[in-house]
């Protein structure tokens, strides 16, 4: 892991190596807590900038609310510390940052109530999430048998901490079978979203990805949708079955740390030409165009920070 030099918590920088909590801190026990995946980038000017941070940061406390946590911080005063985060951290060629809310010391037994809610920000220099290769070429997917935990008794649309329990079981089971990542069907068997990232397949020229109804509402997934639209590409959020995954011309996965990643291949089906395929690879172009600053009607998602 690449350490920076300080972490944020609760508005302190704490020197990296002295970010620690109690051991008895609620969500090491009972898995109540919210998190963001954010980047920044280097743009094409040379500076860097934190992409889509409002839409992030409104989704942590939207997650925590959901969850029932009362972040004593306002959005802006988040906003302000991630971007404060980078700078003392020289962190200029672009990083990753993970906010996470979490439950602290204090209180023990379910009801958490009277519990201090804390929140603590990390950033680093982070690769491609399913590696350079994988951008290039595609991954090879496992539809597993675990399947996404069902709105009855999730809060699937919260980056909770509890739902990353879920995505390991199904990532675990599909990278021991010898696959690279997971793809997660909901409780009625349609395609949910992977481990820790939003579908899409290409049919007939149609870019296809389903509807949030048990995913996380990726903040990717609305980006390329709307630079699908741009480029006049048709787009339908709509439910997908198995079996047509299988039969795609084209599919890729989209995130904010997977960006956006070829499907080369699923349950030993090849998907289209087996590697990334040319709506895929115009899409991922718009996107690295627009977190780089290259795209000028998507300035305005841009937080530069230098
Ligand atoms: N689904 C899950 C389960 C995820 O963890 C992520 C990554 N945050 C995504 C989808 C993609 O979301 P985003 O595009 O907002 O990063």
């Amino acid at each position: 892991m690449n350490k920076s030099k300080y972490i944020w918590m609760d508005g302190e920088f704490t020197p990296w190596d002295d970010a620690k909590v109690h051991i008895l801190t609620h969500t090491l026990h009972y898995g109540n807590g919210a998190i963001e995946g954010t980047k920044a980038y280097k743009t094409v000017d040379g500076r860097c900038a934190i992409f889509k941070l409002k839409e992030h940061t409104k989704r942590l406390l939207n997650s925590s609310k959901m969850t029932l946590m009362d972040v004593p911080f306002t959005a802006e005063e988040l906003n302000d510390a991630q971007v404060e985060l980078l700078q003392k951290n020289e962190l200029f060629n672009g990083a990753y940052i993970r906010p996470l809310v979490y439950l602290g010391y204090g209180v023990m037994g379910l009801y958490h109530k009277e519990c201090p809610v804390n929140v603590a920000i990390a950033a680093w220099e982070w690769g491609a999430y399913l590696g350079e290769e994988g951008l290039k070429k595609g991954v090879r997917m496992k539809i597993t048998s675990v399947t996404r935990t069902p709105n009855t008794s999730g809060m699937g649309k919260a980056k909770a901490v509890a739902n990353y329990l879920n995505s390991q079981m199904a990532k675990f089971e599909a990278v021991e079978a010898g696959y690279d990542e997971a793809l997660l069907r909901d409780d009625h068997g349609y395609i949910a979203e992977a481990s820790g990232a939003a579908f899409f397949m290409v049919r007939d020229g149609v870019l296809i990805s389903p509807p949030s109804d048990n995913s996380l509402e990726s903040i990717t997934q609305q980006t390329i949708i709307d630079l699908a639209h741009d480029m006049g590409i048709k787009v339908e959020r709509r439910r997908i079955t198995r079996e047509e995954v299988y039969i795609a011309d084209e599919a890729f996965l989209t995130g904010t740390a997977a960006e956006v990643t070829p499907i080369r291949e699923v349950d030993a089906r090849q998907i289209g030409i087996g590697s990334r395929g040319p709506m895929t690879e115009k899409l991922q172009t718009a996107y690295f165009d627009a977190v780089a600053g290259k795209n000028p009607d998507y300035i305005k998602y841009l937080t530069y920070i230098n």
